[in-house]
């Protein structure tokens, strides 16, 4: 089953962007998943083709109009996919719900721009809004690349090694133990001893405890009995 993306933007021309390249752009070849892009330009009002106005109530900027995302929205025809909307409002992006996204049949995408959209259009259509953190972007397109970013990795067959994807950092929710490579020795810097041990139940033993360290220092928010993984 292929996972269906639609996005709606202004600038269409940035996508499939970095989805275009190494594993995501490979799952993409390989129709692991597939990308549709709708040009909301193209459903803009009069002669400039107008898709967004000044905010009622006065304020600085624009707001993208109602009614043109409305039909850009509704050209996509109806279907059981997430209509969701990039939004700083939105329910916090984690691995958690990136997988639930990526267990489902696709998603149709809004990026905003300027200051936003207008409500009405959210309640009417049904817009879910996610936020990729607490931070400002210029456009949701930047959001919604790293939302399908993280979604594709999990899909059937994407990643080589089917092992690699439940170790990291969240999936046992716990922040990743430390990685080394070649060389042995670096700049004077030996590797853990007990990495060269070949004793693999020693090596994930350390592995979990360096894993439990560092959440407790960085991240002690992941600890919290209230958030718990899936
Ligand atoms: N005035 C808005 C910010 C608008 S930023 C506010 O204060 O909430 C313009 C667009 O960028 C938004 O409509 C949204 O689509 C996108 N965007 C900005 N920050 C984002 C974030 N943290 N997560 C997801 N989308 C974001």
């Amino acid at each position: 089953m292929t996972f269906r993306s639609t996005i709606i933007t202004l600038y269409p021309e940035m996508f499939p962007g970095p989805l275009g390249v190494s594993l995501a752009g490979r799952a993409l070849e390989e129709k692991a998943w597939s990308l549709e892009t709708i040009a909301l330009r193209e459903f803009g009002k009069g002669k400039h083709k107008n898709v967004d106005d000044t905010p009622a109530g006065g304020g600085a900027g624009m707001v993208l109009r109602a009614d043109v995302l409305g039909e850009a929205i509704d050209s996509v025809g109806q279907d059981t996919r997430p209509r969701l909307l990039m939004s700083p409002r939105g329910r916090v992006l984690d691995q958690q719900y990136v997988r639930e996204l990526a267990d489902g049949p696709g998603a149709v995408i809004v990026c905003g721009r300027f200051e936003g959209v207008d409500q009405r259009v959210i309640d009417a259509r049904g817009l879910t809004e996610v936020s990729i953190g607490d931070y400002i972007l210029s456009g949701g397109e930047p959001a919604a690349m790293i939302l399908l970013d993280a979604i594709v990795r999990l899909l059937p067959g994407v990643m080589g090694n089917e092992q690699s994807g439940t170790n990291e950092s969240f999936e046992t929710g716990l922040l990743e133990h430390p990685h080394y490579t070649r060389p042995q020795e670096w700049e004077g810097l030996g590797i853990p001893e007990i990495l060269t041990s070949g004793n693999h139940k020693k090596i994930a033993d350390w592995q979990r405890e360096q894993a439990e360290k560092l959440t407790k220092e960085r991240r002690p928010d992941l600890l919290l009995p209230n958030k718990k993984e899936s």
